[in-house]
């Protein structure tokens, strides 16, 4: 049999096979009614799911340009940029924005650490910032902040805030307009189901307004000209044609589903995925708590490295998970349940843990994690 593969990496995620399908029908020309029609249909379904009135802009690029998008027209040269950050993310924003010539003034926490809300307040007021940079979803930890919280401190100070919700739109609650965010940015290929390529902007009135004074240079990146073509159902360049008719596809399987629907469900996945790690007697590096929607991090017990761990996963089992960083690499993986994931692809990557775990000399008990699991997502769904 064809070796069957199974990818659980907190990005890129699973692609339903009906979206698959939609990326192989013949390519469609970017200045014809039809691609008039699929821009039109995502830029409806995208507001749904942003839960905004406001435009959201669609970019042939990964999240990270889309975030540079922001940031060029959003900021001048030499002005200071308030970035908070907790982990990989937080600090790419960090250097993004050093790089592009602003002054960054961080708010640094510890990896694993969530930012506070009072802190980000004082840091406000302390430096007069007026735009502040903020991940949701911090990917390399799996902490989810309380971005409710953080924005309103925002709003009080006047503050534009730049929201990177690449792994958490769609997976994790975000009410763009009733918590207020100016801009949020996230990509396809998370817990939007589909495959790589695509970026989006959520841009409020008062981020609108900024653009006329931010003077950063911008060409492809231009919000203004990009506005202009959407409101037409167009787009400047040449889009990723084949990739908007598949998100449309993903998109209506998302609301179908319901977003409040994808939260408990993205929850349910966390807390079955913790009960697993916990009852092999493993270390989460995640925090145990529902917030951890997004991925679960554990650390391998003593004398199983990490790194030898996933190989094996991926080219014994078919098994792809990610890895850890820095000073962790050789202890931390985690397991993504992002997107189109459900109990048994939890159960199935926690159970060649298990059994790789196993021939690797740790002490685990066979069984127990995909018991756990199983347990664990039923009284969740039961609640
Ligand atoms: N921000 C977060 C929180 C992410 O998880 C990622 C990707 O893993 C990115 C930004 C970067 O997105 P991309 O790789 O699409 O540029």
């Amino acid at each position: 049999m064809a070796r069957k593969r199974y990818l659980l990496t907190p990005g890129p995620t699973p692609v339903p096979p009906e979206v698959l399908a939609a990326m192989a029908e013949p390519v469609i020309h970017h200045r014809s009614p039809d691609f008039k029609r699929v821009l039109a249909e995502a830029r409806v379904h995208l507001r749904d799911v942003f839960r905004t009135r406001n435009e959201v802009l669609v970019f042939t690029a990964s999240g990270t340009g889309a975030f540079e998008s922001a940031l060029v027209n959003l900021l001048s040269p030499g002005e200071r940029v308030l970035a908070v950050s907790c982990g990989e993310f937080g600090e790419r924003w960090q250097a993004m924005a050093s790089a592009l010539g602003c002054e960054v003034v961080p708010l640094a926490y510890a990896w694993g650490e969530a930012p506070r809300a009072p802190d980000l307040g004082r840091a406000l007021s302390e430096s007069g910032t007026e735009v502040v940079l903020l991940v949701h979803s911090e990917t390399s930890t799996g902490v989810v902040c309380d971005l409710r919280s953080l924005l309103g401190v925002c709003r009080e100070a006047g503050a534009i805030s730049i929201v990177d919700a690449v792994s958490s739109l769609g997976a994790v609650p975000l009410e763009t307009d009733e918590w207020g965010a100016d801009v949020v940015v996230t990509g396809s290929q998370k817990a939007l189901m589909t495959p790589p390529g695509l970026s989006f902007a959520s841009v409020s009135d008062a981020a609108w307004a900024r653009t006329a004074r931010a003077t950063l240079p911008r060409f492809y990146w231009d919000w203004q000209r990009a506005r202009k073509q959407q409101e037409s159902d167009n787009t400047p360049f040449t889009p990723a044609t084949s990739t908007l008719v598949a998100l449309n596809v993903a998109l209506r399987q998302l609301l179908d589903e319901g977003l409040d629907a994808a939260f408990a469900r993205h929850a349910a996945l966390g807390r079955a995925c913790r009960a697993g790690i916990k009852a092999m007697g493993l270390e989460l590096y995640s925090p145990d708590d529902d917030s951890a929607a997004v991925l679960t991090g554990a650390l391998t017990p003593d004398g199983v490295d990490a790194v030898e761990l996933r190989l094996a996963l991926r080219d014994r089992h078919g098994i792809t998970i990610a890895g850890g960083h820095g000073d962790l690499v050789g202890r931390l993986f985690r397991i993504g349940h992002i997107g189109y994931v459900d109990r048994y692809d939890i159960v199935t990557a926690l159970a060649a843990v298990e059994a790789q775990l196993v021939e690797m000399g740790a002490e685990v008990e066979r069984g127990v994690a995909v018991a756990a699991a199983t347990d664990a997502f039923e009284a969740a769904v039961r609640a």
